[in-house]
């Protein structure tokens, strides 16, 4: 045996041990409210699909008639083979859904955010960045090569602080979630805005989670504040709220024109398909015209969210759909997560690194397609496997 396969099996074995080993449930079935797993029909609760988008008729013709139009591949880079209709049409619904004079479409979040960060800072500069941002974000953070500290989570004190201690840093970037993907919460998006411009630092919003569920119409967190005229740009992602796959940058024309020009996510890889543009186009069409999926969402929310307080769950200060029940210890998450599974509810374990160590927990989800009789169903079997799992 070589060293490399002991090395693999080293690490599994570790992981396995710390029960933080992770691995994929193969379903049978599209995703939904109810997915097919092993033969048998299972409740899922862990989607980011908030609206449902992913299978709506609309969503999924828009993307055959692109592949139908357009083909299957975007062939290369946009810089080097051409944009074709359904980016650019993805593009100017962005711009206009958000207000912006410009916007610029990733080929997913993370690579966004891994090619935007260095471009807004780099040696020399500062980054501060809420203690629960994203693994993208960070990793953003270390290839732009700028110091970075982080403050805890969502308290502007504390960023204040290490404001004021800045020393030799040239410029400074102030990096936040709008709406926090594992704990649910929102940032405090108008103070952070008002220190952002008292000290005289950028600030970078991810709103990956907020983009179509937050704001009266969908538009995200920095709707929902009333902060689209002080935040000149964002980036949120396509595959969440909107059903597809991919993320978006909004700003002003120079800005997108100089992200096409560096950021090295989007220069040096393939555009996305024509179908997923042309779905996710359609998609925030359906958010504009559809709002009762937002208000069905959120009673579905506030529905579940009683649901498992009345049960005597602990969770955590949510204001979204995102309802994670904190247990704490990765190996009773688990054993949580199994039990779930055991008794017809798909929700995963989010142990660490994904969270801080202490903090797993099942971070359930809900969305405006669940059914309120599939969302009982789901709350007498959370409770089955909380009694065995020793939670309740
Ligand atoms: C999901 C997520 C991303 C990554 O987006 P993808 O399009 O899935 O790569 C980035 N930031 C946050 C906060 C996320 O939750």
């Amino acid at each position: 045996m070589t060293v490399s396969t002991n090395h693999f099996q080293d690490t599994l074995q570790q992981l396995t041990a710390q029960s933080l080993r992770r691995s994929l449930l193969p379903l049978e079935s599209a995703t939904g409210p109810i997915v097919s797993y092993a033969g048998r029909p299972v409740i899922l609760l862990s989607s980011n699909d908030y609206l449902g988008l992913a299978t709506h008729p609309e969503v999924v013709q828009a993307a055959i008639e692109a592949t139908e139009r357009y083909g299957a591949g975007s062939g290369a880079s946009r810089l080097v083979s051409g944009t074709l209709p359904p980016h650019a049409s993805l593009e100017a619904t962005l711009a206009t859904f958000k207000g912006t004079e410009a916007s610029l479409v990733f080929g997913a979040g993370y690579l966004a955010n891994v090619g935007v960060i260095p471009n807004l800072v780099g040696r020399g500069d500062l980054i501060l960045a809420d203690r629960l941002c994203h693994a993208s974000l960070i990793d953003g953070c270390r290839l732009s090569h700028a110091d970075f500290r982080v403050f805890r989570h969502g308290d502007c004190a504390h960023l204040e602080t290490l404001l004021g201690r800045r020393a030799h840093h040239r410029r400074t970037l102030i990096i936040t979630e709008g709406l926090f993907s594992m704990d649910g919460d929102l940032a405090p998006l108008p103070d952070l805005v008002g220190l952002a411009e008292r000290y005289n630092a950028m600030l970078y919003v991810d709103d990956a989670h907020g983009t179509g569920i937050m704001g009266a119409t969908g538009r995200g967190t920095v709707e929902q504040f009333d902060l689209e005229r002080r935040i000149p740009f964002h980036m949120g992602t396509l595959g969440k709220a909107l059903g597809s796959y991919g993320a978006y940058v909004v700003g002003s024309h120079d800005f997108v024109q100089y992200l096409l020009n560096v950021a090295r996510s989007f220069i040096f890889t393939t555009a996305l398909p024509p179908a997923i543009a042309a779905a996710a186009s359609t998609a925030i069409a359906v958010v504009e015209r559809e709002p009762e999926r937002r208000a069905r969402l959120w009673a579905n929310r506030h529905y579940l969210f009683n649901g498992l307080q009345h049960q005597g769950f602990r969770l955590t200060p949510t204001a979204s759909p995102i309802l994670p029940v904190l247990i704490g210890d990765a190996a009773k998450a688990s054993a949580f997560a199994d039990g779930l599974l055991a008794h017809g509810v798909y929700a995963t374990a989010i142990r660490p690194p994904t969270v801080p160590e202490g903090t797993s927990r099942i971070r359930f989800t809900v969305t405006a397609a669940h059914t309120t009789d599939q969302l009982d169903e789901a709350l007498e079997a959370i409770k089955f496997a909380g009694r065995e799992t020793g939670l309740l």
